[in-house]
């Protein structure tokens, strides 16, 4: 039986970043997906991506019918719709792409690698031996038949549904669980409107908790006359099905009045940190399956690509040393955390301010009143730190009476970003300190949930 260097498991964003990255190191890599070839980049999403995630992985930008729109920043309206944070900067120009396309277009990159595609194939469960994953059992669509893959290490890039990583046993020391309240379910349509759309240059975001509870909804341009609209609730108790929320609340407005619909449908997303530890002995996680996303807006396209790299970078170097125990495939963990695993930490913090700390009264009067800034906004999705110094918070203080808790609860919320980002950033070079590393992350998260609520 044919035994590959590495399996990669999911042929999105992640797993494309990841299958190439191994193939162009000169490992025998074999690309696992359920679709047929030609379904494959087709994804429930908002299509929006980073111009400088392109510029961080070397790949060229969109362009031709995988571009849809060129983005030049992000309007987040308060819930009243009285207040508009118009936020623009290099951090902010990006695309809209055909999401088919965009992955096609990765999937032949790693193809061209080197890494050999088996499409139309179901992946059932990890194999393991001794405490160690050491391949996949698969059925072939088509044919309906299983069979057994093997590989030195397996990668989990099968997104949200994370199929290998559920299935691991708890002693390979990777979290297999991830809780309701940190993911949102969604449902997105592409429209046709009557008329065009009215800010075709910018993506814009609705924070609007009757709307979208403790999430948003969010109205994207591709083109003059096209939108991808959607809207994620969080998974918190009784959260509503945001289908009928979207076309009671959203469709509703002029804008979409005679719009067609182009393609639909409902899938999920995790907004919070990515998993405290990404690696088990013979297996490594990537993309949503290993919670890559950012926890405010949820783009996941970017940072999916970026572990997909670091992954197949840190593969190739274990299996020149021969080791990829979960300490051989550690560095993997350290290359993320210390990159965009911090500011997803910091994020996830500023989330829980956001969905606990603030209601829609109080964000309509912070934002009418500027005593949460664009300036705050724009930090905090670069990765910045938030600083409200002394005079800042005075001004900020005679702008708001009345209003002081809440600019407490921000203040903290500042602090304990930068507290959970240097965490990160000071991530346990081997396992040795990943117990102590983890006990004080969920310590400082759970500071965050009781600092940062607004008492009822
Ligand atoms: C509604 C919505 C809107 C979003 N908007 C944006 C946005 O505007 N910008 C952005 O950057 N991100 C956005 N995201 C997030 C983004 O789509 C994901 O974070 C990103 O696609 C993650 O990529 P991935 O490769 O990890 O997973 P996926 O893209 O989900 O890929 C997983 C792959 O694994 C395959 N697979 C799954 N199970 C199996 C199995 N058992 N066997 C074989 N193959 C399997 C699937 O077929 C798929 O090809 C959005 C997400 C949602 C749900």
């Amino acid at each position: 039986m044919k035994k590959y260097d590495v399996i990669v498991v999911g042929a999105g964003t992640a797993g494309c970043l990841a299958a190439k990255t191994a193939a162009e190191a000169g490992l025998d890599v074999g690309f696992v997906d359920r679709k047929p070839k030609e379904k494959i980049g087709e994804k429930i999403c908002g299509d929006a991506v980073g111009k400088h995630h392109f510029d961080t992985l070397g790949l060229k930008y969109p362009s031709g019918d995988e571009l849809r729109s060129r983005i030049e920043g992000i309007k987040v309206y308060s819930p009243n719709m009285e207040a508009v944070y118009q936020i623009e900067g290099k951090m902010l120009y990006g695309f809209i792409v055909n999401r088919l396309l965009f992955g096609q277009r990765l999937l032949r990159l790693a193809v061209d690698a080197g890494a050999e595609l088996l499409d139309s194939t179901q992946v059932l469960e990890p194999i393991l031996e001794d405490n160690a994953v050491t391949g996949v059992l698969v059925r072939d669509i088509k044919r309906e038949n299983k069979s057994r893959l093997r590989s030195k290490v397996v990668v989990d890039a099968s997104g949200f549904l994370a199929i290998l990583r559920r299935k691991l046993p708890q002693e390979i020391g990777v979290d297999t669980e991830v809780s309701n309240e940190d993911v949102e379910a969604c449902y997105r349509e592409i429209r046709q409107l009557d008329g065009n759309a009215a800010n075709p240059d910018f993506c814009e975001i609705y924070l609007d908790q009757n709307t979208a509870p403790q999430g948003y909804y969010w109205i994207f341009p591709e083109g003059e006359t096209r939108i991808n609209v959607g809207l994620g609730v969080r998974m918190a108790e009784d959260f509503p099905r945001p289908k009928p929320q979207l076309y009671s609340k959203v469709l509703s407005k002029p804008l979409f009045e005679g719009s067609t619909l182009i393609t639909g449908g409902a899938w999920y997303v995790p907004t919070r940190r990515p998993l405290d530890c990404m690696t088990g002995n013979g297996i490594v996680m990537v993309g949503d399956s290993a919670c890559q996303v950012n926890p405010i807006h949820g783009g996941g396209m970017g940072p999916s690509m970026l572990g997909g790299m670091f992954a197949g970078e840190t593969i190739a170097e274990a299996l020149e040393k021969e080791d990829v125990t979960r300490e051989g495939l550690w560095q993997y963990n350290v290359r993320y955390m210390q990159s965009y695993g911090a500011k997803q930490a910091g994020l996830d913090v500023f989330r829980l301010f956001l969905i606990q700390g603030v209601d829609d009264e109080e964000l309509d009067y912070g934002m009418k009143h500027r005593l949460i800034t664009e300036d705050d906004f724009l930090k905090a999705s670069r990765g910045e730190n938030v600083r409200l110094n002394i005079t800042e918070a005075t001004r900020r203080l005679s702008r708001g009476l009345g209003k002081l808790s809440m600019l407490r609860r921000l203040r903290n919320a500042a602090r304990l970003m930068r507290e959970i980002k240097t965490l990160y950033k000071n991530y346990p070079d081997s396992p040795k300190g990943f117990v102590e590393w983890k006990k004080g992350t969920h310590e400082l998260i759970s500071m965050a949930k009781r600092l940062l609520a607004r008492k009822q």
